[in-house]
C-alpha cells in the first residue's frame, strides 16, 4: 500500500471511530492524523507540536495530547514508555520491528530483522489473539560505547 492509500485508510478508520464514539470531527484531528501519518518512524508530542506549527493548524498542546489519545484508542498510533520519556508510533501497516535502545542517551534505532520477526509472529500464545508487537532490545550505542570507552582510558 502506498502513503496516499494509507492516510485514505486511516482517515476512514478514524472518521468512523469519532462517529461511534460520538466525538467532534473537527479539522485539527484530522490534520493531526495526517501529519503523524507523514512521519518516518518515532515521534514525540514535541516534534509533533513542531509540525503542526509549520502548517495552517494552530493547536494546542490539549488538542494534541486529547487527539493522540482518541488515535491510541482507534488503534491508530501506540505510545512507547522509554524510562520517564513516551514516544508514540503510528500503528497502521506499520508492520512489525525491533528497537534497539540506548539506556545513556534514549537513541531509538529500529531495525528490521526478517528472521525474528517470523519467528515471533508465528509463536502462539494460549488464550491470546496476538495483533502485533515490538521488541526492545537494551543496551548502548556506538556514541555512547566509544565515549564511555575514552572516558574510562581517561581514569
Ligand atoms: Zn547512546
Ligand atoms: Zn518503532
Amino acid at each position: 500500500m502506498d502513503n496516499k492509500n494509507i492516510k485514505e485508510t486511516v482517515k476512514k478508520v478514524f472518521n468512523e471511530y469519532l462517529s461511534a464514539n460520538g466525538h467532534r470531527k473537527t479539522p485539527e484531528r484530522f490534520a493531526i492524523l495526517d501529519a503523524i501519518y507523514s512521519i518516518e518512524g518515532h515521534f514525540t508530542v514535541d516534534m509533533l507540536q513542531e509540525m503542526m506549527e509549520g502548517s495552517n493548524f494552530r493547536v494546542s498542546r490539549a488538542t494534541l495530547y486529547n487527539t493522540i489519545l482518541l488515535l491510541m484508542d482507534s488503534q491508530l498510533v501506540v505510545r512507547l514508555q522509554f524510562g520517564n520519556s513516551s514516544q508514540y508510533e503510528k500503528l497502521y501497516n506499520i508492520g512489525m520491528h525491533l528497537h534497539l535502545f540506548c539506556t545513556q542517551c534514549g537513541k531509538i534505532t529500529e531495525i528490521h530483522d526478517t528472521n525474528l520477526q517470523r519467528i515471533i509472529s508465528e509463536a502462539k500464545f494460549p488464550h491470546f489473539n496476538t495483533s502485533h508487537f515490538s521488541l526492545y532490545m537494551y543496551g548502548l550505542c556506538n556514541r555512547c560505547d566509544r565515549a564511555n570507552k575514552r572516558k574510562k582510558k581517561k581514569l
